[in-house]
């Protein structure tokens, strides 16, 4: 897509720091880190979010998670991954293409926000009616 950031980076367009590619997908450091080693992987065809992205592409990306989380576990001192992926504004998604993110935790820093949220238990019966509903919708 002509005015699409990512779609630039893979293109090589605009610079970027790569730490992964293949035929479908690559992976590059995000410029406003959430944390040392903070990286993206994107798929080389262009698609806005989860509900455009061909299956197979998703697959791919996933594939590549595995490979870039044992590197930044290895090259990193980390005690976690968080794996952050946005879909729609309402989320906030700023770039409107597909992005996966893999966001180290350094080992001794403060816990991320969006990972700390605090757990409190729901309305069984609301939470037994959205459960009825998505399963329905999967099955139609
Ligand atoms: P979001 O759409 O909210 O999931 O986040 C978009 C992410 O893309 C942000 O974390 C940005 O820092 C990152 N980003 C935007 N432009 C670039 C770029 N040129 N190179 C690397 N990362 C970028
Ligand atoms: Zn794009």
């Amino acid at each position: 897509m002509a005015d699409c950031i990512f779609c630039k980076i893979v293109k090589g367009e605009i610079p970027s720091f790569k730490v992964y590619e293949d035929d479908t997908v690559f992976a590059f450091a995000d410029i406003n880190p959430i944390s040392d080693g903070h990286t993206l992987i994107i798929p080389k065809k262009h698609a806005e979010n989860i509900w455009e992205i061909p299956a197979d592409d998703l697959a791919a990306i996933h594939r590549a998670s595995k490979k870039v989380a044992a590197a930044l576990k290895s090259s990193l001192n980390l005690d976690g991954v968080a794996v952050l992926q946005l879909n729609g504004r309402g989320v906030n998604q700023v770039v409107m293409h597909y992005h996966l993110h893999l966001i180290p935790h350094i080992s001794g820093n403060p816990k991320f926000f969006m990972t700390d949220w605090e757990l409190k238990p729901g309305n069984m019966d609301v939470i037994r009616k959205n459960a009825e509903k998505i399963a329905s919708a999967i099955a139609a």
